[in-house]
């Protein structure tokens, strides 16, 4: 299958990556947000590819390992080289809880591996580390993980989680050129740009930046968030307003916020949840449009109103540390 290249892409810090703007994120393949066929998730992938999206991101936590065998089944039907495409996975974080130790993170990738049937990944991430303890993530997992990157298992090495402090805390601590990537998940969408202030910081270090969640997990679509969602009801309420707004002035809020995500050009890609053709065509259209004409600048403001009284507001997440 050949690719359409038709979506920009952006460097990823120091790494040498050049990811499309927007990334597949493969969550929903884990039925996370609802069912999804299996036949459903492989042509979401491939069409997503042939769109020119060259970036997919999962983890084994996301729907018991579902999400890493559904998104393996679908690279492996593209047919094409495995340079053509880039795909991180994570670790340390399972169905079964949290476990960042070096052993359970080496067995981690190897298993991932088998599931996504691929011989490296280009990224692996320590998933969610506040819930671990920070200092082992720099004394034992991150070294860890440089060995797995030895073994050339993975290309660059990533660490994800919520609260931002995390991230200046793990970068502070260990060598240059470590850590190559963050995955920051819900603070760069129209209610929450709390990641902005932290993009110098991250540039000084060649530290990548992938932001994720740009529809705020749901709250910013038109059907709402799934029952887990962790969002306190205040926020909950002022998404559901601004969706309803869209809606009854005939636009799509979905498309306003990923492309409010998309627009911050220090942030190398925005990865989007998909589990369908019709969002894959979507999300990509969103995209172009982006390029072409820019935002709806009217239509944001107007959202951004109704959200200015819950803007930044955020839940909490993990033992707190820093
Ligand atoms: P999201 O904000 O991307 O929202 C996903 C939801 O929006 C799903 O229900 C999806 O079906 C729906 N959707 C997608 N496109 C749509 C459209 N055009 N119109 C209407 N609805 C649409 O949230 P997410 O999936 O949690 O985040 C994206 C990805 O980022 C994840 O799949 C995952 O790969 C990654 N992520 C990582 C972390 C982490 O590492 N801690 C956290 C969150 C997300």
């Amino acid at each position: 299958m050949a690719a359409v290249p038709s979506l920009e892409l952006r460097p990823l810090g120091n790494t040498g990556l050049k990811l499309s703007s927007v990334g597949f994120g493969a969550s929903p393949l884990g039925r996370v947000f609802g069912p999804v066929s299996e036949e459903e998730a492989i042509f979401s992938v491939g069409e997503a590819f042939r769109l020119g999206i060259n970036f997919f991101d999962t983890s084994p936590y996301y729907g018991g390992t579902l999400s890493e065998k559904m998104l393996g089944k679908g690279l492996k039907a593209l047919g094409v080289p495995r340079d053509q495409y880039i795909v991180s996975t994570k670790c340390g974080r399972y169905k079964e809880g949290f476990d960042f130790s070096a052993e359970r993170v080496t067995r981690s990738i190897d298993e991932s591996l088998e599931r996504l049937q691929l011989d490296y990944v280009d990224i692996l991430h320590c998933h969610d580390i506040e819930f671990g303890s920070l200092d082992q993530i720099v004394n034992e997992t991150i070294p860890a993980l440089l060995e797995i990157k030895k073994a050339g298992k993975t290309r660059f090495i990533g660490i994800t989680g919520l609260p931002l402090g995390i991230f200046n805390y793990v970068l502070d601590r260990v060598p240059p050129d470590t850590v190559d990537v963050i995955l920051s998940y819900c603070h760069y969408s129209i209610n929450d740009t709390t990641l902005e202030d932290m993009l110098p910081y991250l540039k000084s270090k060649g530290v990548g930046v992938i932001t994720a969640s740009p529809l705020a997990m749901g709250l910013l679509t038109e059907s709402g968030p799934p029952d887990w969602h962790p969002a306190p009801p205040e926020l909950k309420a002022a998404c559901k307003t601004a969706a309803d707004y869209c809606k009854e002035k005939g636009k799509d809020v979905s498309k306003l916020s990923l492309q409010f995500s998309l627009s911050n050009k220090d942030i190398s890609t925005v990865l989007v949840g998909m589990n369908s053709v019709s969002q894959v065509q979507m999300n990509v259209s969103a995209a172009k449009e982006l390029e072409a004409v820019g935002i709806d600048g009217k239509t944001l403001s107007e959202v951004e109103d109704i959200l200015k009284p819950v803007k930044n507001l955020t839940w909490p997440s993990g033992i707190q540390q820093v």
